[in-house]
């Protein structure tokens, strides 16, 4: 039997909802309360936009889909503060989102491919290869989806409880609105640009979901035409650059796509968009024991960032399963990151939020499918 594909609602722009209600006969401003209905009261089922005449519900209910994403394994850390959540897409592939409840911020952070083609050594991820690119629909639906957890997080329990509380339960963050989205989860956004930015933009839209551009930050393996097609882009968003290493040897092998985009490539790449934005461009760099941290490696860093309108996170590297990479001893990324202050460069430490929950990029996914 021939089942009709569904039309994901979350794939459409604005106009292109209109047009397909005026395609069903239907005035605009049903489409304008059906966008509504996703954007801004989370409806992830038509079933419940009761504003709607029955007819139109049904037809919606049999011919859509509000929501591509459907919860199949939920980790919560011990803290509670960090949720970890496994979806499924509509063609059986999982993919990993993030949400962090601290420092005053309520953060997520979503995926824009399923895997990953880059390769990065110390990445769960990077382990996989990548199956596909998300579309726009699910890259939106994953932080629809973290705000409706955070605006009544009982809804929608996941399958496997875990029998911690709910999200928030113990926390003042219940009923609040997210803060902060970052693009950090699996894949490289810059490989999936169009779709990424299509996300992002209905995102920040205040037609849309309305968070705005300055609380985005979107994380690259260092791709440079990407790098320079962002600062082009009207909307404001943050930019973050993985180098993990100061020099192309170490870099190509943690990082194997340094071998075709070698630092000084990138380098020119967010030289421009600085030139171009005026906006600070953060460098992330994970600690790895006896392979990157050391004190000579850290004033070659210092060197190749100085001057440069810049701020360097490094990150204890979250360490996967049989991987000879593990993280940094405490004083030797206290002395990597003395080194870089000393030499003027700004440079924070990120505590390793939520390592109780494989909160690393792919970690989950991994797991919960047996792969390490
Ligand atoms: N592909 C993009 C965004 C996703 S990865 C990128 O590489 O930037 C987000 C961040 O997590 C990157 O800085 C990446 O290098 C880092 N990362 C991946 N695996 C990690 C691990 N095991 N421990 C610490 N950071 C990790
Ligand atoms: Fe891909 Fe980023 Fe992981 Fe590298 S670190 S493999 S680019 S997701």
């Amino acid at each position: 039997m021939h089942v009709p594909e569904l039309t994901s609602l979350l794939e459409l722009t604005q106009d292109g909802l209109a047009q397909l209600l005026a395609s069903w006969g239907q005035p605009r401003y049903r489409a304008d309360q059906i966008w509504e209905w996703l954007y801004r009261k989370l409806a992830a089922d038509p079933a419940g936009m009761t504003n709607l005449p029955k007819e139109l519900r049904e037809r919606l209910i049999v011919t859509t889909r509000a929501d591509p994403l459907d919860l199949i394994y939920q980790q919560r850390s011990s803290d509670g503060q960090t949720i970890k959540w496994l979806f499924r897409l509509p063609d059986g592939l999982t993919i990993e989102t993030v949400l962090m409840l601290y420092d005053e911020r309520r953060t997520v952070c979503i995926s824009t491919q399923a895997g990953c083609s880059m390769g990065c050594v110390f990445c769960a991820t990077g382990q996989t290869g990548l199956a596909r690119n998300l579309t726009s629909g699910e890259i939106v639906a994953q932080v629809l989806a973290a705000e409706r957890r955070m605006i009544a997080p009982s809804d929608r329990q996941p399958k496997t409880d875990d029998g911690i509380p709910a999200v928030g339960s113990r926390s003042s963050s219940v009923g609040r609105r997210l803060t902060n989205i970052v693009v950090m989860g699996m894949g490289e956004p810059l490989a999936n640009y169009d779709r990424t930015w299509a996300a992002l933009r209905r995102i920040s839209d205040p037609d849309a979901f309305g968070l705005g551009a300055r609380h985005t930050t979107l994380s690259t393996v260092g791709l440079p035409q990407g790098i320079r097609k962002m600062a082009d882009e009207p909307l404001q968003i943050n930019l973050a650059v993985s180098l993990h290493a100061p020099n192309d040897e170490l870099r190509t092998q943690l990082v194997p796509v340094n071998h075709r985009y070698p630092i000084a490539e990138v380098m020119a790449a967010v030289k421009d968009y600085i030139g171009r934005t005026h906006r600070r461009v953060t460098f992330e760099y994970a600690l790895m024991n006896g392979i990157n941290d050391t004190p000579a490696l850290a004033r070659q860093l210092a060197g190749l960032l100085k001057g440069v309108l810049c701020h360097v996170n490094l990150i204890p590297l979250n360490p996967i399963a049989e991987s000879p990479y593990q993280p940094s001893s405490p004083e030797n990324a206290a002395a990597f990151q003395k080194i870089l202050e000393v030499n003027r460069v700004p440079a924070t430490m990120r505590m390793r939020r939520g390592i109780d929950i494989d909160a690393g990029c792919g970690q989950l996914r991994r797991r919960v499918s047996g792969g390490g």
